[in-house]
């Protein structure tokens, strides 16, 4: 049997996570190893490995994915202040999880960005 990664059992509802956000494409969930006051992960429900490997077929997804981004910030309490969106994607940016997601971090300035 194929394993699942962590993220598509979440989509599935087979591992627990804290949704913030969710429809019929993506969904957004708090981040277990939060790097802000606010730290959610948003993901697609399909899977795809990241940034890197994705083509123009999924530019419909990825709209779905970044067209939430403002909703799921809302209801996680980020206000006007803003947020950062980060997608790690591949080894040299530290990528841990093999499945396509945004991190949206705030709720407090964030400061200059840092590598
Ligand atoms: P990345 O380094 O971009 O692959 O980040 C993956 C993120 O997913 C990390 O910040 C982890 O803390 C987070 N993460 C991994 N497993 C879970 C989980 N089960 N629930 C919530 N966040 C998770």
């Amino acid at each position: 049997m194929a394993v699942k990664c962590v993220f598509c059992a979440i989509a599935a509802g087979e591992a627990a996570a804290a949704v913030v956000y969710e429809d019929d494409q993506v969904l957004f969930f708090r981040d277990i190893r939060p790097k802000a006051p606010v730290h959610l992960v948003g993901i697609p429900r399909r899977h795809a490995v990241s940034l890197a490997s994705v083509q123009a077929a999924d530019a419909p997804l990825l709209g779905a994915l970044l067209a939430a981004v403002p909703a799921a910030a809302r209801r996680a309490g980020i206000g006007p202040g803003g947020f950062r969106l980060i997608s790690n994607a591949g080894r040299h940016a530290g990528q841990e999880v093999g499945h396509l997601h945004v991190h949206v971090l705030g709720g407090e300035p964030l400061g200059p960005m840092r590598c």
